[in-house]
């Protein structure tokens, strides 16, 4: 931890409760599943666990909270992450959100197992928001039961430190505790629900604000509370904005569309598949918000998706994801407009989002080839020419670009110029190509034309490296910065998962420890980084998931 932290005992916590102070509250006190009117959330106890352990927590996410975690003992942590003992100033609630789910409106949704204990402010005048994810029914339950098992819990833990570090904007993670309760789970939804054991993690976050919170009071034309949210989130979560005036709420909004589109490109840049991008699963922070079937790429497939509940419609594809993430712009301007002057200020949110993206998508394109982001003509073609070459032959993303950044290109190695009538490889070609070819899930699919298609591009992307008069060291760097050794590949997730079902917990640690510096080689820790081994290709857990958790 470093001097300048604070570091203090959970008793010593500073709560301020700003969504609770500011918002209207739900009259009702008793919790039971129900429409909830004219209200941004229900205040709402967590369930009693019976045996909670606690299994693993992030020391980075302690310390945004001023929090010394080695002090308290681990009996007391788990108590006060499973919801089991309240703080001194926890205010618990559920809050109250609708979402479009698959493109179709839903209706109200809400926190329905989700408990949110309150704002913590720390040393550094930071509010972050401690929300309880499994800790019991709330009104917002519907006909589920408020809990969330290990597996999911492992996954939602292990991500959202992994996105962190690899620098993807997303909520964080401080603790992951076992309840001792048994959770019924119908994995598959095929009519084999099995217990599980259940989990609570603790999640983090400046605010869980969604698309969807927004979404609901316009839908059922309550001006008035949609009025009052949108002044809290300007001056609590954008307070940068100033006093929330129609031009700061014009700026808020362009803010949205800017972050939102940034984390779309975040994710492309790491391969990530949200999985599950319902407007009820965005957050107004443009955070990552809400792992649940999310996947991480392997062989680059841009239809590809984890989400076995999507299986059909693939609406949330790896490719189509910047589209779906304007499509929840669009219903979050359309909600709204009932407290914009003028529609032009959503309209040119919209527009900056297609802006904003293309322009900074293309410039990621560009720095994970070790590019700098100056447009020139012949860099349009190499860049669309690259998801084509990445499918030729089953190709793993992260791998790929990581072996790309080691090829020896450097001008003094070759005059060759990109020739396509260059036929057979030379030496050098074959060089080349051996060196990339570990990223390869199908190497026999790399025929006579298939590795010329390859041998084309490399070609005209070392003739491009030529130009920018960068030395193979200095491109390595760049592109090392920018392109992932280790993400949390689907089956390492589910391994973790396999061992931590039979209580052992040291390979969840493990990942974590790797996942804290994804960019770094890490002698020792190569296996983290290798290909999907061919059992997990079609496992269950490691190529699809479904919405059960
Ligand atoms: P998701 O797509 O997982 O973000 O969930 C959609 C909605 O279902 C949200 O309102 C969740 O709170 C709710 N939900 C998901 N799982 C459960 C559960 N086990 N119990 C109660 N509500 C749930
Ligand atoms: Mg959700």
């Amino acid at each position: 931890m470093s001097e300048t932290i604070v570091s203090q005992d959970l008793a010593a916590l500073c709560f301020d409760n700003r969504f609770t102070r500011h918002l209207p509250a739900d009259p009702e006190p008793a919790n039971y599943r129900r429409q909830v009117q004219s209200a941004c959330f229900s205040r709402v106890r967590p369930l009693r666990v019976s045996r909670p352990q606690l299994v693993a927590y992030a020391p980075e996410v302690a310390e945004l909270l001023d929090l010394d975690l080695r002090t308290p003992s681990s009996d007391i942590l788990a108590e006060v992450f499973s919801g089991n003992r309240l703080l001194d100033g926890m205010d618990p609630f559920a809050m109250c959100y609708g979402g479009h789910q698959f493109g179709n409106w839903a209706g109200q949704l809400g926190d329905g197992r989700a408990i949110n204990l309150g704002e913590v402010l720390n040393s550094r005048g930071e509010h972050w928001m401690l929300q309880l994810k499994g800790a019991g029914p709330t009104p917002y339950s519907r006909t589920a039961d408020g809990l969330a098992v290990l597996r999911s819990s492992v996954r939602e833990f292990l991500c959202s430190e992994a996105m962190h570090h690899l620098g993807v904007p997303t909520t964080r993670a401080l603790t992951l505790v076992l309840t001792g309760d048994q959770v019924l789970r119908d994995m598959f939804y095929d009519g084999n629900p099995q217990h599980e054991p259940g989990a609570v993690v603790c999640r983090v976050a400046r605010s869980f604000t969604r698309f969807g919170s927004f979404q609901l009071f316009s839908a059922r034309s309550d001006h008035e509370t949609l009025q009052k949210l949108v002044q809290h989130t300007i001056r609590c979560d954008f307070p940068h904005l100033g006093e929330p005036t129609p031009e700061a709420r014009r700026e808020w909004f362009l803010e949205v569309c800017r972050t939102t589109a940034e984390m779309v490109v975040h994710w492309m840049r790491v391969g990530f598949v949200h999985g599950v991008m319902n407007t009820d699963n965005m957050s107004i922070l443009g955070e990552t918000i809400d792992y649940g079937p999310y996947g991480w790429l392997e062989n680059f497939d841009p239809d590809w998706t984890p989400n076995t509940t999507d299986a059909s419609g693939r609406r949330y594809r790896y490719g189509q994801q910047p589209r779906v993430a304007m499509w929840n712009l669009m219903q979050l301007a359309r909600a709204l407009v009932p407290v914009f002057e003028s529609v032009d200020a959503l309209q040119q949110g919209i527009d900056l989002f297609a802006e904003h993206f293309n322009q900074t998508s293309a410039n990621m394109s560009l720095a994970k080839l070790g590019l700098s982001p100056q447009s020139r003509e012949s860099d349009v073609q190499l860049l669309d020419d690259l998801p084509g070459l990445l499918q030729l032959a089953e190709i793993d993303m992260t791998i790929f670009y990581r072996r790309l950044a080691r090829l020896p290109l450097s001008p003094s190695r070759s005059s060759e110029a990109p020739d396509r009538s260059g036929g057979h490889p030379g030496s050098d070609d074959a060089v080349l190509l051996e060196a990339l070819s570990d990223a390869f899930y199908r190497p026999e699919q790399m025929n006579n034309e298939k590795q010329d298609r390859m041998i084309y591009w490399l070609r005209r992307y070392r003739a491009r490296v030529a130009q920018e008069q960068l030395s193979d060291s200095e491109r390595r760097q760049r592109m090392n910065a920018v392109n992932p050794e280790f993400v949390l590949r689907n089956y390492l997730a589910q391994l973790a998962i396999d061992r931590a079902v039979q209580n052992d917990f040291g390979m969840i640690r493990e990942l974590m420890e790797v996942l804290r510096h994804p960019y770094d080689e890490q002698p020792g820790k190569e296996e983290f980084a290798a290909r999907r081994p061919d059992w997990a290709r079609d496992r269950a857990g490691c190529s699809m998931l479904s919405c059960s958790s």
